[in-house]
């Protein structure tokens, strides 16, 4: 793996002009869907969204992705590379960047902003068009297993996000062998706990009050049953 300074050919390209430099490099690393352990070095990038920005339609709409994927997430890319130059934590994959800062009060905008990065992506994977109805096999067991039934597992997603006082997310982790439900605040996320997210449904206001305004517990509902992407969270159950 190349360090930034053997991409840097000039010493006296700045930062910014090496971040357009590679930005092509990084997005086809990014196309190639290798992890961005490969990329160290290079800026972070936007993923692509897994499905265009009406195809959450009419339980998301087309305006709410502009919105949510085009200035929110992307803010927070932006964020984080301008964050993270010239610092000890240029060169970090996202994991440890989250890893590295997360708890430390002097480095809250960086935890921030890395956190709702890979947030972001986890929840667009975590949705699909035509998603909801039933999980496949192994997942299904296991959420009978820990919630007795689907509909069980997805009454408690709906209080866990409903009940979030002001912005978060609402998670279905994998805790030991044992599926939980839990709620996290504002960039919060379950990696830092030692639990492993499966998937999760942002409950910031931005996430659907262009189309729910104050009903959040329409929006949740609505994904829930139209778009949680069950086989995203049985594929992190088996990984
Ligand atoms: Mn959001």
């Amino acid at each position: 793996m190349k360090s930034a300074a053997e991409f840097v050919t000039s010493p006296t390209l700045d930062r910014r002009n090496f971040l357009a430099a590679s930005a092509g490099a990084a997005l086809l690393f990014a196309l190639g869907g290798l992890p961005r352990t490969s990329q160290a070095a290079a800026a972070h990038i936007l993923p692509p969204l897994p499905y265009a920005d009406n195809a959450l339609e009419p339980v998301i709409s087309a305006n709410t992705m502009g919105f949510h994927y085009g200035k929110h997430h992307k803010g927070y890319v932006d964020n984080l590379n301008r964050l993270i130059a010239g610092t000890e934590f240029a060169d970090l994959s996202l994991e440890k960047i989250i890893a590295g800062t997360a708890g430390q009060a002097d480095k809250t905008a960086l935890f921030n902003n890395a956190a709702q990065t890979w947030n972001h992506t986890f929840y667009w994977r975590s949705l699909k068009p035509n998603g909801g109805g039933e999980p496949p096999a192994m997942l299904k067991q296991k959420i009978e297993a820990s919630f007795g039934s689907v509909d069980g597992l997805k009454k408690e997603l709906a209080t866990a996000a409903t009940s979030q006082f002001g912005s978060g997310w609402a998670w279905l982790v994998l805790d030991g062998d044992k599926l939980k439900v839990v709620k996290t605040g504002n960039a919060e996320l379950p990696l830092t706990k030692g639990v492993k997210p499966l998937l999760t449904i942002d409950v910031w206001e931005h996430a659907y009050y262009l189309d729910y305004q104050n009903r959040r517990v329409d929006y949740v509902n609505a994904v829930l049953d139209k778009l949680i992407n069950w086989g995203f969270a049985a594929d992190n159950l088996g990984s």
